[in-house]
C-alpha cells in the first residue's frame, strides 16, 4: 500500500488506542495488514522496472513523502489529545517500506535487482499477494476512508 494510506492508518490507531505501547505496535503490525490487502503498485514489466522508473520516484518517493510530512504536520497543527503519538504510529505504520531503500538504490545505480535472501524483506514481499496498477482504486476508497476518520478525530 501507499505511504500516505500507511501514515493515516498509524495516525488513526494512535489517536484511538489510549496505550502508547499497543498503539505503537499495533501501528507497525498495521503496516502488513495493509499489505496484504490487494493494493496498488506502479506499472513495469518486472521489479526492476518498477523500482528504477522516475514514475516511481515520483509518485511513491516524493509524493508520498510530502503527503506523509502533511499528515504528521495536521497533527501538530491541530494538537487532539494523542498527536505526539499519532505522529509517531504514521511513522511506525510507514516504517517497514524503508527497508526497501538499500534495494531502491541498488536498482536505481545498477539497473537490476536481484532476489533477497533477507527474511523481512522476503516476507514483507510475501504478504504482498495481489498488487497492480488497476487496484488504484482500492488506493483512493483507503485514503478517503482513513482522511475521514482522522479528520473526525481531530
Ligand atoms: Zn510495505
Amino acid at each position: 500500500m501507499t505511504a500516505p494510506n500507511h501514515a493515516l492508518t498509524g495516525a488513526v490507531i494512535g489517536l484511538a488506542v489510549a496505550n502508547p505501547l499497543a498503539a505503537a505496535g499495533l501501528a507497525f503490525l498495521s503496516h502488513f495488514m495493509c499489505d496484504a490487502i490487494p493494493h496498488y503498485d506502479p506499472p513495469g514489466p518486472d521489479g526492476v522496472a518498477r523500482l528504477s522508473s522516475r514514475r516511481f520516484l515520483y509518485e511513491f518517493l516524493v509524493v508520498g513523502a510530502v503527503l506523509c510530512l502533511g499528515i504528521v504536520l495536521l497533527l501538530a497543527v491541530a494538537r487532539p489529545q494523542h498527536w505526539f503519538t499519532a505522529a509517531l504510529c504514521a511513522f511506525l505504520a510507514t516504517s517497514p517500506d524503508l527497508f526497501w531503500i538499500p534495494r531502491f538504490i541498488q536498482a536505481r545505480s545498477k539497473g537490476t535487482e536481484r532476489p533477497t535472501r533477507n527474511w523481512f524483506l522476503r516476507l514483507h514481499a510475501w504478504v504482498q499477494w495481489k498488487t497492480g496498477e488497476k487496484l488504484i482504486w482500492v488506493e483512493a476508497v483507503w485514503f478517503f476512508v482513513f482522511g475521514t476518520l482522522l479528520i473526525h478525530s481531530l
